[in-house]
């Protein structure tokens, strides 16, 4: 057996502790295509093993059941076995990598790693989940080979989703197994490693609930509202909008107040231990049991369609206002550093005191804490942007606030960084395969931009075309510029990657031109609108160096078109790609119907076996949506074998162009213009008969407008119901157009358009 490294792909791991965190790491372990052992306490019934492994049966249920998914694809649960601590020890004898994940109590982790320790072999890597609990404390009175092999693995909850993992090794651990693990954990799992000292909450527990409650205080001792304080503690600073007083209700305040008294518990120095105390409201409230949204209300609650909110003072709701300040509006258009360098100097206004306080005491407080948990200034920045997506971290917002470059020094490739104790700056080490596209414009890899997007130069003759409209919609304006990227590439580099640069790859085409055109009758705007956009992914396709689509997030309707047109693919684990155009009443009219008509195609000497796929390239548009993950992409055809998927999506973009360059080595040529058979009416009756089964089957949920744009989608695919006939791209591009116009004169289409414009959710007419 083989230590765990990065090219352990698959391995065999048990996971003890079958709750909330045992069964997140132990999907994520499956959606990395390991096996698992999920192992639980015994129950006390002695009838049949499986009874006795009720536990963790039910703890695989959860995994199963989860909103949202755990699992990339459900049949992935076929991977974690369930079993129990009395009777599936044994399982530890050819484990790779034991997790424990059980209660956080001192003595039942000891009592476990004694048993892991009694059965595991002389390989198995050994890792404790613990919040806060001391990890050497866990380790002592074991042996040397078990704590060569010991340390600390703080996941977050659910690991899928929340890409930080603190890794804590202990003074015995052999230093190859800790970075071993590191890069297992990066490119196996996915996740983003920081390394952290064995101090309670490690880096990230210690510097957020400190913050949290300090902030709190904050906003109360200077008479802000809930609301005030979310909305200057939110994107003003680069942070989620959930703020401060949302992200407790979030979070759950008695889960916060358990994590203050943990802390509190386990520190033992007092400095700053006042900021771990409770302000009283919130003592109160738990009383109460006003814990959060899942007792239906904290410090904001909705009572039927109405949002109300808590009124710090009297203690009592009342509606949820909406807070705008002209001064932070102005701010919030300018860059995240640009705005901070104007929290200095004396505050004129309330907002900015409290703004000013906030960033005050958060460096304070890092100055204080950051050298006992981190080695340097950008592990803590990392946790803080990894963990809470926080766009900057600590110290990276007090060099801008001070312009003083006490953290960090220089930019791009030789940025140097403070090292907690050491007398000079160090260099951070450059990880290539982690390069973004921030990095290659920082390093004057920008070739053109405009408004809409850029062109980046990624070195070894690859160009990378960013999109920068919002969620990257698909335009007019965007297309000139993919236009004129793909045109240069060709003249200059040797391959493109396209996207990479965004959470979302693009969630379509920009509905509100099409709206506004359809409510104007002027039916020649979105045919001229949709040429446009046909021609430019026909570019693409037809472009003399390849294009790979970088995609990740909502890859959707003409996002999906673009990635569909590429010589490749390379998708990010997370993935919501399709094309979903029926929920906006219209029907894909960027070429999406003749790609999927194209791929099913490919091999077009299998007759009846065509048919079969050009009936699920069908339901994929007119039935399935979108797609929960790249896997599920994959299995759906959206994406093909031979598309790539990153398992970190942070490595998205070097793979990307890894992939361009693995085109450009082989030879790709661009593929030759063919001519696509249409089945007529030989598959529009099939194509009847599942709308049909589909209308059977969700009485009232399929509805008459969702048939009639059904068989839109069916008169393309089939060209009409005659006989069989061949079809010029050209042509079918112009029988997609003329579907999607046909239907943009639908009242209920318009309707639908004008819901997802409002409300962002499709309407059902
Ligand atoms: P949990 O209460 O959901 O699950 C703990 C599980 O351990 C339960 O199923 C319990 O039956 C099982 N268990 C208890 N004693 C056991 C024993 N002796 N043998 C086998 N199984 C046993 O807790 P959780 O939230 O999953 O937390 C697990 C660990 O992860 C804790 O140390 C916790 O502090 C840490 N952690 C939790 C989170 C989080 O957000 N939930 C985040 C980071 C770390």
């Amino acid at each position: 057996m083989t230590m765990i490294d990065e090219s352990s792909t698959s391995g065999k791991a048990v996971v003890i502790g079958a709750g909330t965190m045992g069964g997140g790491i132990a999907a994520q372990l499956a959606n990395a295509g390991w096996h698992v052992q999920l192992l639980d306490v015994p129950s006390t019934d002695p009838d049949g093993s499986s009874a006795r492994s009720v536990a963790a049966v039910a703890g695989l249920d959860r995994v199963m059941n989860a909103r949202p998914p755990l699992l990339y694809l459900p049949e992935f649960a076929s991977r974690i076995q369930p079993g129990n601590t009395a009777d599936h020890l044994t399982g530890l004898q050819d484990a790779d990598w034991v997790v424990e994940a059980v209660a956080e109590r001192m003595d039942v982790k000891r009592s476990i790693l004694a048993e892991v320790e009694a059965n595991c072999n002389a390989n198995t890597v050994i890792t404790s989940n613990t919040s806060g609990l001391s990890l050497s404390e866990m380790a002592a009175g074991h042996s040397t080979s078990f704590r060569s092999r010991f340390l600390g693995s703080h996941f977050l909850n659910p690991p899928r989703y929340l890409k930080l993992l603190e890794v804590i090794p202990l003074p015995d651990t052999d230093p190859a197994i800790a970075s071993a693990f590191v890069r297992f954990a990066e490119q196996v799992l996915g996740h983003r490693v920081v390394v952290a000292k064995d101090t309670p909450g490690f880096i990230s527990t210690r510097i957020w609930i400190e913050h949290l409650i300090a902030t709190m205080r904050l906003a109360l001792a200077q008479g802000l509202t809930v609301e005030e304080a979310d909305y200057l503690t939110g994107a003003l600073l680069g942070r989620p909008r959930s703020g401060t007083f949302r992200m407790a209700d979030l979070v759950g305040l008695d889960i916060v107040a358990a994590i203050a008294a943990n802390q509190a518990i386990a520190l033992r120095d007092v400095s700053f231990r006042f900021e771990l105390q409770l302000p009283e409201i919130v003592e109160r409230m738990i009383v109460e049991g006003r814990l959060g949204d899942k007792t239906g209300g904290g410090f904001y609650k909705r009572v039927g369609k109405e949002m109300l909110a808590l009124d710090l003072v009297r203690g009592e709701y009342r509606p949820r206002q909406d807070v705008r300040i002209d001064e932070v509006e102005a701010l919030l258009s300018r860059p995240l550093l640009e705005r901070l360098r104007s929290f200095t100097g004396k505050p004129a206004e309330a907002w900015d005191t409290f703004v000013q306080a906030v960033l005050d005491s958060l460096t304070a407080y890092v100055d204080y804490v950051g050298p006992l948990v981190a080695s340097d200034a950008l592990s803590v920045d990392n946790v803080m942007r990894w963990g809470f997506q926080w766009e900057i971290g600590p110290y990276e917002m007090e060099d801008a606030r001070t312009e003083r470059q006490r953290n960090y020094r220089g930019a791009g490739p030789g940025r140097r960084m403070r090292v907690f104790g050491a007398a000079e700056m160090q260099s951070i080490p450059a990880l290539p395969e982690f390069v973004s596209l921030a990095d290659r414009k920082a390093a004057g890899g920008t070739v053109f931009e405009t408004a809409d997007g850029a062109l980046v130069d990624l070195g070894d003759g690859v160009a990378c075309l960013e999109f920068r409209t919002k969620l990257n919609t698909v335009s007019p304006r965007l297309c000139e510029v993919i236009d004129r990227g793909r045109a240069l590439a060709e003249r200059e580099f040797a391959a493109l990657v396209i996207g990479a640069g965004a959470l979302h790859f693009s969630a379509g085409y920009d509905l509100r031109l099409l709206l506004q055109a359809a409510q104007a009758n002027d039916w020649n705007a979105i045919d001229g609108m949709l040429r446009v956009v046909q021609s430019t992914l026909l570019g693409l396709k037809y472009s003399t160096v390849p294009a790979v689509a970088a995609v990740r997030g909502y890859t959707l309707g003409a996002g999906c078109e673009c990635a569909l047109h590429c010589a490749a693919i390379h998708s990010g684990p997370e993935l919501t790609m399709g094309l979903p155009e029926i929920k906006a009443g219209l029907v894909p009219g960027g070429g999406g119907i003749k790609e999927l008509l194209m791929r099913a195609m490919e091999d077009r000497d299998s007759g009846a076996g065509a048919l079969d796929q050009v009936e699920r390239a069908f339901r994929q548009i007119a039935i399935w949506g979108t797609s929960t993950s790249a896997a599920e992409a994959r299995k759906l055809g959206l994406l093909r074998e031979s598309d790539g998927i990153s398992r970190n999506a942070d490595r998205l973009l070097y793979e990307a162009k890894m992939r361009a360059l693995a085109l450009v080595a082989t030879g790709h040529r661009a593929p030759v213009a063919r001519a696509v058979r249409l089945f007529g009416g030989r598959l529009l009756d099939r194509l009847r008969r599942i709308i049909e089964e589909e209308e059977h089957v969700w009485s009232g949920a399929f509805t008459e407008h969702d048939r009639l744009i059904a068989e839109r989608i069916a008169g393309v695919m089939c060209g009409g119901d005659g006989e069989p006939r061949d079809m010029s791209e050209d042509d079918l591009l112009a029988s997609e157009r003329e579907a999607l116009i046909a239907l943009a004169h639908e009242p209920k289409s318009i309707a639908r358009m004008q819901a997802l414009l409002a409300t962002g959710r499709p309407l059902k007419n």
